[in-house]
């Protein structure tokens, strides 16, 4: 599957899976816009050394996705946009009583609001190129829920919503628009809830891992972000082309439970 051609934008994309899928993206040829919040040296450094190792055109664009207007510029600035994955989010975890109002607001506008706004200014581009291919990384809390999880589980219900809506909106033209439900990838975001659940738990890390966080994932080993990359460029691929409005989960079984 060659995709050549193909410019892809994945925001939030200087860690994690962003990373992942923009490395497995460009591995298959297509010129990469890499995102954040940040402007350091380093961010620019990971995408000249992606489009090193792959031969493609690599950049990175620093954009808030908390800010719908600098949502909108990212799409603007990369100047084509044929493939776009909305993958920036924050986790925050917390009881619904206690749940700070500024954790909720940047939760709802990083996860699901950025969505929206990268998808709106991208739709005429992709109408205009005559092809499109719009993934949401939503995650297993698109479709079911955890306790302390209120802000991440709504914004990702939302997600795999808006991600039917676009779809049947765009049915009728060569644009997919499909949601990839991740169960647990040691990431970052993951690799952050570990040593207060160790605390909380009085427990190892390696049962922390096992019986905390892999609880629900029954084939107890963490999805990778190589592939979710695979996933996605699956979802680009002419097989996928019927393949619009659903959601793909990569969870080891969770949503089998
Ligand atoms: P991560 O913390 O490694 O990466 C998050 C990325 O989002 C980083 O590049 C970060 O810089 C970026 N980001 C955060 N705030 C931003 C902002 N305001 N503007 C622009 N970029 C911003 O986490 P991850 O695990 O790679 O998560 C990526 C996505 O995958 C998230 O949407 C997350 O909800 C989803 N997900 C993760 C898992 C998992 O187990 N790791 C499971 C399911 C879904």
């Amino acid at each position: 599957m060659s995709l050549a051609g193909k410019t892809a934008i994945i925001t939030g994309s200087n860690s994690g899976i962003g990373l992942g899928v923009a490395r497995e993206l460009a591995k298959a040829g297509a010129d990469v816009v890499l995102n954040s919040f940040t402007d350091r040296d380093e961010d620019h450094t990971l995408a000249a050394e992606i489009g090193k190792e792959t031969g493609t055109n690599a950049r990175y664009i620093k954009a808030d996705m908390s800010k719908g207007d600098e949502c909108r510029a990212l799409i603007e600035q990369a100047g084509a946009c044929d493939i776009l994955v909305n993958n920036a989010g924050i986790q925050h975890v917390s009881p619904i009583d206690q749940f700070p109002t500024d954790k909720w607001d940047a939760i709802i506008a990083i996860n699901m609001n950025s969505a929206f706004h990268t998808t709106a200014a991208a739709m005429p581009m992709m109408r205009a190129a005559g092809w499109g291919r719009i993934v949401n990384i939503a995650s297993a809390h698109g479709l079911t829920a955890s306790p302390f999880k209120a802000a991440y589980v709504a914004a990702k219900h939302g997600v795999v919503g808006m991600t039917k809506t676009v779809a049947l909106e765009t049915a009728q033209e060569p644009i997919t628009c499909n949601a990839i439900c991740p169960g647990y990838v040691l990431t970052p975001l993951v690799e952050a809830q570990i040593p207060n659940t160790m605390k909380e738990y009085n427990m190892s890390r390696e049962d922390v891992v096992k019986n905390v966080l892999l609880e629900r994932q029954p084939s107890k080993e963490f999805a990778t972000v190589e592939q979710l990359g695979g996933t996605t460029i699956f979802l680009c691929s002419d097989a996928a082309a019927q393949i619009t409005g659903t959601t793909i989960s990569v969870d080891g079984g969770w949503t089998a439970l």
